[in-house]
């Protein structure tokens, strides 16, 4: 990455400011409003800003489970057992939008589902956004501070004895869930703040940028860039590749920096660093065999007929030097192509009816 350099800008900015204050002043009759309807607006946006969250999170996750769960046996030892809701409660909010959680989502210090993916365990157990959660497996369910956490943890380590029976409350009704889990790929999905478009993994998680949420045009496109991720943590790349830099001689803090800031993302737009020759070559095919990989990964969690080779046509005129550039990925044309005949090679081998891996190269 490149840093600017602080030292040399900061008295080019104070100069500016010195020269606004000279010379520009308004001279219109501005409506401010008064501080009663800032507040107001305030809260609206709060309770906004929440929602809009919810439903961004609930796209990610709804996308990425089929796609881990439908390729945990391609994940190795990475697999957990899955279910499909996520929970929460006042403390996974931020101090300033606490009282807009109580009033408008009621939020206490009991945990509650935020969503449920459909045709996961916790839909098929009837589970619904707001269903309190008031036990677990006979035990009173956590409360307060890191209660999601522990939940998951309580969750996870039942599941060996079969379904977990859990009591909820639905409007203040009582109810008990039988639920189940299904297997996954063992690797959290986290929604990113920030503009970028960007995706990136780092062997046990994959990260995407709410630029990227809405850089895709369809659901389709987001699987296509989660399949590829899925991939670089499924096929080791991470390890593989910290090894190769190594080994290229490269320090430790560049390899860091390289995986911090998404080194082997989907768009080579965000790939401006320093980076040892050796591997850089490596990651070139780490991508290519991330893209591959990934398309098998997309059929396999029914994304198969989709059409997103389109997405590397976008990407293009969003950052048009990737149609040459061949840094840390593949150039965009490349990319393309490949994702075509990848699908070609996967709907060969539906119709003959043979297992849905990828092909792997002599030994
Ligand atoms: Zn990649």
């Amino acid at each position: 990455m490149k840093h600017p350099r602080m030292a040399d800008a900061l008295p080019i900015l104070a100069a500016t400011l010195t020269l606004l204050a000279a010379c520009a002043a308004p001279t219109t009759a501005v409506p401010i409003g008064t501080a009663a309807m800032v507040a107001v607006e305030t809260d609206a946006q709060r309770q906004y800003v929440i929602k809009r969250q919810i439903s961004e999170r609930e796209r990610l996750h709804r996308v990425a489970w089929p796609l881990l769960a439908a390729n945990a046996p391609l994940c190795g030892n990475d697999v957990r057992p899955a279910f499909g809701l996520t929970v929460w409660n006042l403390d996974n909010v931020a101090d300033e939008f606490k009282p807009v959680a109580r009033t408008d989502f009621s939020l206490s210090d009991r945990l509650s589902v935020q969503s449920v993916v459909p045709g996961s365990p916790s839909d098929a157990a009837g589970l619904r956004p707001g269903d309190e959660i008031v036990r677990i497996g006979g035990q009173t369910a956590p409360r307060g501070r890191n209660a999601s956490q522990e939940f998951v943890d309580r969750l996870t380590a039942t599941t060996a004895d079969g379904p977990v029976v859990l009591e909820v409350a639905r409007q203040q009704e009582p109810l008990t869930i039988e639920l189940a889990s299904a297997k996954s790929c063992d690797y959290g999905i986290v929604l990113e703040d920030g503009g970028q478009i960007n995706a990136y993994a780092d062997g046990s998680n994959i990260m995407v940028t709410r630029g990227m949420m809405r850089f895709v045009e369809s659901d389709d496109e987001l699987a296509l860039v989660i399949a590829h991720e899925l991939a670089h943590n499924a096929m080791g790349h991470v390890d593989s590749k910290q090894q190769n830099a190594v080994a290229g001689g490269v320090g430790g803090l560049l390899i860091d920096l390289l995986f911090a800031a998404g080194g082997y993302d989907t768009g080579g737009a965000f790939t401006d660093m320093g980076m040892d020759v050796g591997a850089v070559s490596y990651s070139v095919e780490f991508e290519q065999e991330a893209d591959y990989v990934g398309m098998y990964f997309l059929e396999r969690a029914g994304f198969g007929g989709a059409t997103v080779a389109d997405f590397w046509r976008r990407m293009a005129a969003e950052d048009p030097g990737s149609i040459d550039e061949r840094w840390s990925h593949p150039t965009t044309p490349e990319r393309f192509i490949m994702i075509e005949l990848a699908k070609a090679e996967i709907e060969q081998k539906v119709q003959d009816g043979v297992p849905l891996v990828p092909n792997r190269r002599p030994e």
